[in-house]
């Protein structure tokens, strides 16, 4: 079996396919870990209050199962095929024709693309599960961000640990490299969050963009972290004077670094060391 997945023209598309269903599982995540952690804030204000945890009904990753959110309509296991169903269904719920987000068949596509991609890149070993379980991570962060301007401790603390550990056997960077990623990633936001917030009064990002480049580092090691804050600054500034200019978004609606960090970080994953050796001098 473990030979079978050695030759690339099988591991490769089996990492897709897997990608596949993946991308349709964190379509949940993105979608109810937010709310999860609604429930659980207003549960420990309750507490906090002294008065009786609100009466919700169970709401967790696996229940209550997925339903139309226009009729109510539950999404049969047919219907929930990934991206074929949006393709035989045409985008619409098959019981009242409500539209289903394009949202979903993107995610699934991504997550599928990427985790091929990963499969040919470090071909079959720990270095390969592990960048699927990262690009997995990434995916999620950023579209939770990208709704909601939130980065789930939920995820960024163990994808922390589970980079330093992986690291343990030197999987993508020396041990000592990813403590100090880890240590470096954190203090470098931090120190930039406070420099902007004394300069302009504004808070420019949040503590989940701490943790998440700390995670970075712990992955990549440090070495990796100047083309990661560079790379999704440049996107990021691009990207916001865009919408600001062309898209009449309001200077003041804050716009999410996460989903830049997150990209940043599978660029780095890829193609780190090279870009880092040929355009920044370093090796
Ligand atoms: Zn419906």
């Amino acid at each position: 079996m473990l030979d079978f997945l050695r030759d690339p023209a099988a591991f490769v598309p089996l990492a897709s396919l897997i990608g596949l269903f993946v991308g349709s599982f964190l379509n949940v995540v993105i979608h109810r870990l937010p709310r999860m952690m609604e429930h659980d804030w207003h549960a420990q204000a309750a507490e906090l209050r002294g008065e009786p945890p609100p009466q919700t009904e169970r709401f967790n990753l696996a229940v209550p199962r997925s339903r139309c959110p226009h009729c109510g309509h539950l999404v049969t296991a047919l219907e929930n095929i990934p991206v074929i169903s949006y393709v035989v269904l045409r985008g619409r719920c098959s019981h009242c024709g409500a539209p289903i987000g394009k949202r979903y068949p993107v995610v699934e596509v991504l997550t599928a693309a990427l985790s091929g991609y990963a499969a040919w890149h470090f071909g079959f070993g720990i270095a390969a599960l592990g960048a699927l379980l990262f690009l997995w991570a990434m995916i999620a962060l950023a579209f939770i961000d990208l709704d909601t301007q939130l980065l789930p401790d939920d995820l960024t603390l163990p994808l922390l640990w589970l980079g330093l550990a992986l690291n343990l056997g030197a999987t993508y960077a020396s041990l000592g490299s990813a403590v100090i990623g880890a240590m470096t990633g954190y203090l470098a936001l931090w120190t930039i969050y406070w420099l902007f917030r004394l300069a302009t009064g504004k808070e420019g990002m949040g503590y989940g963009d701490f943790k998440l480049l700390a995670a970075i580092g712990a992955w990549l090691g440090w070495q990796m972290l100047p083309l990661t804050i560079l790379l999704s600054s440049v996107v990021g500034a691009v990207v916001g004077i865009s919408l600001i200019v062309f898209a009449r978004h309001g200077r003041n609606v804050p716009i999410p670094f996460g989903p830049y960090l997150a990209a940043a970080g599978v660029i780095a994953l890829f193609w780190g060391r090279e870009i880092t050796s040929r355009y920044l001098g370093a090796s």
